[in-house]
């Protein structure tokens, strides 16, 4: 360990070094500095030879260095790229190598196989070349337009979790992509958020707007429109909303990180009494949609609260988090805590999602808000007339359509499933009947794009998931590698019936 006096007497002749002796301790995980002097203390670490004692080399580092690459069982370097330090283009250009070390060969196989199949998924690669979406330089990064055939598939997919939401009482809202920033001074974005948001544009004689990056103010708004009655709830304002968040360059990811996307967005007003049955029927409610899109492989992780961040009484954070303890239990699902995660304003639930090939995707979040309610005075009257706060729940089912198309499209390694997802119950009717999905085939690319490039199966399909059959949904289950791709499904009620007759207007067949 060394004082900061010593450490830049030491290292006078590296001047990125020296500026990171400045940033001990506050250094962020963001640009890698947090590795080197994140600890709050500054340490050099030496490498020494074992029989002589010598000083081989040294570094500023917590440490520890091995004495030399033959230790590493498996290891292969993968690339160099040029990198900005510290993430700013502002910086000089470093050159960056990467690297992977595993304790065998085998393991570093199987991880080099690993990446080859991620590669061959990667959204933006299959997006372009099945002609499904962009990201025009011209628009701007992480802003990104849907193609005919991209399309289809998303409204396939809207369509359906429209169809869902309404049988399951939620009422569609509509609200503006842009607002007064008091909005967001009521709501205490801009206290906490105004970094991720864009910049704010004048209007009116000095009035600022900003471009939304949550949905959730205007939903309160929507709730404060008029006096609301215990009768009315819950209340389950659900939207389709476009937020816009100013991301780092150099984390704005395709699709998976954008800066403009549409989130399946609600937020649920509730009396403290239904907070756990409506809880309960959410969380059901979020797994079965993901199921009929494919998703199959969950496990559940319960943020709870940051003792020294926080809004709202203890007993409420006890009440909410035991709650969703409960109800996450119920599901049979592994659980992991995640303590301290939560957001000050309340516990949530986060479902992780494992896709074909085994990465695990963050989708769905549940998120208890005792702090919204507060700030925006909502208010409902009681059956005995008085005022009570509502509990608020957000919630993002596919988290942005844009992220979840991405993520079914890697899973799928593009063959989409035919037709419209399928709840389990029509599932378990039909599955009978129909030979439930297209097996793969070989991509045959020609020029009528992507509903052609798959041809169906001769034969029946290939089931590889451990879920029952009766609880799979027959066209949008499982593995990518069967399956054809957007053939836009006549109708998202199609019965079997339909559908076994339009396998006979298959798309290798239109024409
Ligand atoms: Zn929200």
């Amino acid at each position: 360990m060394v004082t900061d006096e010593a450490a830049r007497e030491e290292l006078a002749d590296e001047p990125y070094k020296l500026e990171l002796i400045g940033l001990k301790g506050s250094a962020s995980s963001d640009d890698g500095a947090d590795v080197e002097v994140g600890a709050g203390e500054l340490t050099i670490y030496d490498n020494v030879d074992a029989k002589s004692g010598e000083l081989c080399w040294k570094d500023l580092c917590r440490g520890p260095h091995l004495p030399t690459t033959r230790n590493i069982p498996a290891f292969k370097l993968m690339r160099n790229a040029g990198a900005y330090w510290r993430g700013s283009e502002k910086n000089p250009m470093l050159q960056r190598i990467y690297g992977t070390a595993w304790p065998t060969k085998d393991e570093l196989k199987a991880h080099l196989e690993f990446l080859a199949e991620a590669e061959k998924r990667d959204h933006r690669k299959l997006g372009s070349e099945l002609d499904l979406f962009s990201i025009p330089e011209q628009i701007g990064s992480g802003l990104a337009v849907f193609h005919p055939k991209g399309g289809i598939i998303r409204r396939v997919m809207e369509d359906y979790s429209r169809k869902r939401h309404e049988e399951a009482g939620y009422e569609f809202v509509y609200t503006p992509h842009a607002t007064k920033g008091k909005l967001f001074e009521t709501s205490g974005h801009l206290d906490w958020y105004a970094d991720g948001m864009y910049p704010p544009m004048q209007l009116d004689e000095g009035v600022d707007y900003y471009l939304k990056p949550m949905n959730c103010p205007m939903h309160n708004l929507i709730f404060d429109a008029r006096g609301r009655s215990y009768r009315e709830l819950p209340l389950r304002l659900f939207e389709f909303g476009t937020v816009y968040r100013y991301e780092k360059s150099g984390v704005v990811h395709g699709l998976t990180r954008a800066r403009g996307f549409t989130q399946d967005d609600a937020h649920i007003y509730c009396t403290r009494e239904q907070m756990s049955e409506e809880l309960d029927k959410l969380l059901t409610f979020v797994l079965e949609l993901l199921r009929d899109y494919g998703l199959t492989d969950f496990y559940l992780e319960l943020s709870t609260k940051d003792p020294e961040k926080f809004v709202g009484s203890d007993e409420a954070w006890e009440e909410a988090t035991e709650t969703l303890r409960q109800v996450a239990e119920k599901q049979g699902l592994p659980l992991v805590p995640d303590p301290g995660g939560a957001a000050f304003y309340g516990p949530k639930i986060s479902v992780q999602a494992k896709d074909a090939i085994g990465r695990t995707w963050q989708m769905s979040t549940i998120q208890l808000d005792f702090n919204l309610p507060e700030r925006f005075d909502l208010e409902y009257t009681g059956a005995d007339g008085s005022k009570t706060r509502p509990v608020m729940i957000h919630r993002a089912l596919f988290g942005s359509i844009e992220r979840f198309f991405a993520v079914l499209l890697e899973h799928y390694a593009g063959a989409f499933p035919r037709g419209s997802p399928r709840s389990r119950r029509s599932a378990s009717r039909s599955a009978t009947r129909t030979s439930s999905t297209w097996r793969s085939s070989r991509r045959r690319p020609n020029r009528r794009g992507c509903g052609s490039r798959w041809t169906p199966p001769r034969t029946g399909c290939r089931r590889r998931s451990a879920t029952p059959r009766s609880r799979r949904c027959p066209s949008w289950s499982s593995r990518a590698t069967r399956t054809c791709p957007t053939g836009p499904c006549p109708s998202a009620t199609a019965t079997a019936r339909r559908r076994t007759a339009s396998r006979s207007t298959r798309p290798s067949r239109r024409s």
